[in-house]
This record gives structure tokens, sequence and C-alpha cells, in this order.
């Protein structure tokens, strides 16, 4: 008997798995599991919803203020990064940027304001070594890789910046990067593809040290626009790059599941 009602069991499982003729209505063969969770059998624990949950908030920016990534996300997050998804969510965000470009009549006093890190230049060979942002972030050894000068570029920000160039925009690199490491962030620009712009701006630690990034940022974009300037855009992988005052006419952000600066 128990096994008779085993094999009803599995049989209507079967079914609904694969479905009535209805899945095919539109041609695609795809099944919809509508609101059902993807959990183990008995409905145990799988890392990997969590963890995608997790990215979602914090790309949401409903997840805010975290120091470091979940343990159990390590291989999640790695995988994402390393993976194809970081790079399709980051082409997506460039080419809405460029589409939205695209629509303006652009000005020589028109320009655009990418942030560095996570955004133009990519930190992942740094944060590869360092756990995919779960290890505490530990700012000598962090600063060690920025005097490297060797970050890659993203390529999908390269492709936007060199599109935004040959439109004639003013590219302005905002960046909380340190007035000190000024020199070598603009030689890593340069070697990374990123041949040329209006202005880099680094961080006056004197003015902003204990400021966050927000009022930084805000400050800085604010006297762009009172030199003449006018923000058509502006681009980072933290809220706190597209936050605050003188955003820009539209704002676009880039995905970073591995820290959060505010
Ligand atoms: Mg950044």
């Amino acid at each position: 008997m128990k096994v008779f009602v085993l094999f009803v069991a599995v049989a209507v499982a079967a079914w609904q798995c694969h479905g009535a003729d209805g899945d095919r209505d539109h041609g695609v063969d795809f099944q919809i599991f509508p609101l059902r969770m993807k959990s183990g059998l008995g409905g145990h624990y799988i890392p990997e919803i969590s963890c995608q949950s997790w990215r979602l908030g914090v790309e949401a920016h409903n997840i805010i203020g975290f120091s470091s990534v979940p343990a159990d996300c390590v291989g999640y997050i790695g995988n994402y990064l390393i993976g194809e998804q970081y790079r399709s969510d980051s082409k997506t965000v460039c080419r809405e940027a460029y589409f939205y470009v695209k629509t303006l009549n652009i000005t020589d006093r028109d320009a655009w304001v990418f942030d560095i890190d996570e955004t133009t230049l990519s930190d992942l060979p740094y944060f590869a070594d360092h756990g995919f942002g779960a290890e505490p972030f530990n700012s000598t050894a962090y600063n060690a890789w920025v005097y490297l000068g060797v970050a890659p570029a993203l390529p999908e920000s390269l492709k936007l910046y060199r599109k935004l160039v040959t439109l004639g925009i003013k590219i302005i690199f905002l960046t909380g990067r340190t007035q000190a490491q000024h020199e070598v962030t603009a030689a890593n620009l340069k070697q990374a593809g990123y041949y040329k712009w209006e202005k880099l701006i680094t961080k006056d630690t004197t003015i902003y040290n204990g400021k966050t990034a927000l009022t930084y940022k805000s400050t800085e974009r604010k006297k762009v626009e009172e030199e003449g300037y006018k923000i058509i855009g502006n681009i980072g992988d933290q809220w706190s790059d597209i936050l605050g005052t003188n955003t820009g006419a539209r704002t676009f952000k880039l995905p970073d599941p591995m820290y959060y600066l505010s």
C-alpha cells in the first residue's frame, strides 16, 4: 500500500513538473513555479536562496551598513563576481546609460561623473584574495593594492566611457581615493584605457576626514556644477555615489555585493 501511495505521489509530482499543454501556449517549453521556494526535499536550507536575496537586498539599498559579506555567501558572491552574471548586470547598467545619453543634445558643458573603484577600475583581483568581501576590510592591505596601480578596467564601464568621450561629454572622475593616491590612480586609469578626462577628483583628507562619502561626493559635485558644468549622468557602485545633492540628471548604480560605503 505504501509503495502504491508513493508511486501515485511521484506520478502526480512528475505530471506537475512536466506540466500540461498550457505550458507551451507561447511556444516555449518552460516551467513556472509560482511562489514555490527552491528548498531541499525536506524544506531544508539551501545557501543560494538566502545569498541571492541578500545580494538583491544590498543592490536595492534595503541592506545597508554591512561590514562584511555573510560567511555563508562567500561561494555565492565569488561565483557571481567571477562568473557571467556580474558582467551581464554591469552591461545592462552601462547600456541603459548609453541609451539615455543618446536621447540628449550634448553641449560642451555637459559632464559625466564616474566613480572609480568597482566602477571604472575593478578591485576584483584584490577581493578574490580576501574572501570577496567576507574578510573584514583591511585598509593597509587594500591601500597597498591601490598603490600597485594595476587594477584592470571594468570592461562595460570602459565601453561607456569611450562612447561618452566620442560624444564630446566631459569626464569627471570622483573617487574616495585620497590625494596621496592621485598620481598612482591617474597612471592606473591610463594604463587601463581611460586616457583622458576633465577632472580627477581625489579626496582631501584634511577637509573630509571623518565625513561620509555621501557628504564628500555631494560637496565636490556641487563645486563642479558651480564651475558651470552640467552633470548629465553619474555612475557608481555605491549608493553614496549617487545619493545626496547635485547627483546629476540621471544616476546609474552598478552592482557591488562586496562592501558598503556610507
Ligand atoms: Mg566605488
